[in-house]
């Protein structure tokens, strides 16, 4: 809530109610200021070494850490997660920032590759070939309502892209002002005693489009990294675009992960799975980007006990807390305008809540056939609302599979007897989503080198990349090659005794 044009504060999620201190709202002097600390930083930055980076990024981990209790209570009641969701939380985001130390120090990103120069090759010589890869500039980067410490002010975005020698300038999420003050701090004091360039980390609040527009627009912003609405992420992009320089949007905005129960596995544990499904779908009130949105499967017994399982255990779910009212409004409303439908029926509801900051879980059920004429049945509904799609055979299931727009996930819960129809879904599956599982569920996301939590558009605005695991560095870098650059006016990395990983005409050294 804005308290005048210049103040506003948190809110308790869980009553309401606002939450002191008031907290400035940054005006378009302050993008300015920030972006122009920013870009001035830049230079000093991307000199730093991997060392002195890796260093930089542990001490804002411990900067975090000494926080203590205040940092989690703040966070847990302006988002309405449990305290043990918001302390795990935070063991991610100081984890997260930890591993990008290791990737800084592996001096892997730099990405160098040699060719040595063939002056005897004919018909022609080849050149003395030396490429590395360089940070793109300053970052802006906003804050997600949903992850309040790991994908906000320190979170994913942040660590990779300091990881890659980017300052970053955050625009923190209006839900949580007060973790996210608190967070800044921490990074400040971190920046400080490391001996970074004042201007390496710059902080935005407040409510209104024009605050993330004006920070978009800047011209010292070289990329942006966002995690939120479909209309967010490509109102983003679409300022990105039409800047007399274009730089380069990570929307992370919105996906429904499918879930395909396969026959075996319907037959031999179709009551567990329901069981486990509404476990997974009502995690965080469903605030997850990997949330299970859709379940796909052939009709017959095994979904009928899957149905009536996931029935039951629905019925014993509480309505939560969520996130912001804005959220919750919008989750009223997917759920509302899917049970309108005359299509779809609906299956379960979880208990009641009061309304004000509660909504319940809820399940839906539709034919393949309805889909297949209806896409708008297939869009993000963000809360603990799923729909089971009954499909005549496989063949309409795979229609369906084809026809799905980009998704983070796809989960297929396979028994052995499932191996060769999985097999021929998995080759439509790679074509829509980032992350593919096998008995598993999409909600948990590891940080760690083999993670993509990307996906083709609308589940991102670039699907070749990831905003979580270490390959997220790779966002915020773009290679050079040095054509026939004296040895001593090369970048220590590329000269011929650096001791960094490398790949010396084309194999590793
Ligand atoms: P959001 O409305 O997209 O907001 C995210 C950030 O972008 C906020 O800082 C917001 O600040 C800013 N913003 C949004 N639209 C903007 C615009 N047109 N121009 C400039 N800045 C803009 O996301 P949210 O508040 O987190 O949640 C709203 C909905 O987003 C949810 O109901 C859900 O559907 C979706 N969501 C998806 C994910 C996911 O992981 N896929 C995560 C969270 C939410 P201001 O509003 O102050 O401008």
């Amino acid at each position: 809530m804005q308290v005048n044009s210049h103040a506003f504060r948190g809110h308790d999620a869980s009553t309401g109610e606002e939450i002191a201190p008031d907290f400035p709202v940054s005006t378009a002097a302050d993008v300015e200021q920030a972006c122009t600390a920013a870009k001035q930083a830049f230079a000093d930055y991307r000199a730093t070494s991997s060392e002195e980076r890796a260093a930089f990024l542990e001490a804002i981990g411990d900067e975090i850490m000494a926080l203590g209790d205040d940092l989690l209570d703040r966070a847990s009641k302006e988002s309405g997660l449990p305290l043990a969701r918001i302390t795990g939380e935070r063991g991610r985001t100081v984890n997260q920032l930890r591993l990008f130390a290791q990737v800084v120090r592996s001096d892997r990103w730099r990405g160098v590759r040699i060719d040595p120069a063939m002056p005897d090759r004919t018909p022609l010589p080849r050149a003395d070939l030396r490429l590395r890869m360089v940070p793109l500039g300053p970052v802006a980067v906003f804050g997600a309502s949903n992850f309040p410490l790991a994908f906000s002010t320190a979170g994913g975005d942040t660590a990779s892209a300091l990881a890659a020698g980017c300052p970053v300038v955050v625009k923190g999420h209006p839900a949580h002002p007060g973790t996210d003050a608190m967070v800044a701090d921490a990074i400040r004091k971190a920046a400080q005693a490391c001996g970074m360039p004042s201007g390496v980390f710059g902080h935005l609040q407040g409510p209104g489009n024009e605050l993330g527009s004006a920070l978009v627009r800047n011209p010292n912003i070289a990329a942006v990294g966002f995690t939120g609405s479909r209309s967010g992420g490509l109102a983003m992009l679409k300022i990105a675009q039409e800047r007399t320089v274009p730089i380069p949007v990570f929307a992370e905005m919105s996906s429904v992960n499918p879930v395909i129960l396969m026959e075996q596995a319907l037959a031999s544990r179709g009551k567990e799975l329901g069981e486990a499904f509404v476990g997974s779908l009502t995690m965080g009130a469903g605030q997850f980007c990997t949330n299970p949105g859709l379940v796909l499967a052939v009709e017959g017994e095994g979904l009928s006990a899957f149905e009536s399982a996931a029935c039951a255990a629905m019925a014993d779910q509480p309505a939560q807390t969520m996130l912001t009212s804005g959220i919750r409004e919008a989750y009223a409303h997917g759920k509302e305008a899917l049970a309108a439908k005359p299509s779809v029926e609906k299956l379960a509801t979880g208990k009641a809540g009061d309304g004000s900051t509660c909504e319940a879980p809820e399940l839906f059920a539709v034919s393949g056939s309805a889909v297949l004429a209806d896409s708008s049945l297939l869009h993000e509904v963000f809360g603990a609302a799923s729909l089971i799609v009954r499909c005549a055979d496989i063949e309409e299931l795979k229609a369906i599979l084809r026809g799905l727009e980009g998704q983070l996930t796809a989960t297929l819960q396979m028994d052995d007897g499932d191996r060769e129809t999985a097999g021929d879904l998995l080759a439509i599956l790679e074509q829509v989503c980032g992350r593919i599982l096998a008995n598993g569920w999409p909600t948990g996301v590891e940080v760690s080198h083999a993670m993509v939590h990307g996906g083709p558009y609308p589940a991102t605005s670039d699907g070749r990349t990831t905003s979580v695991g270490t390959m997220a560095i790779e966002r915020f870098l773009r290679p050079v090659c040095y054509q026939d650059i004296p040895a001593e006016l090369l970048p220590a990395e590329l000269r011929d005794n650096a001791k960094v990983p490398k790949l010396l005409d084309g194999e590793p050294a």
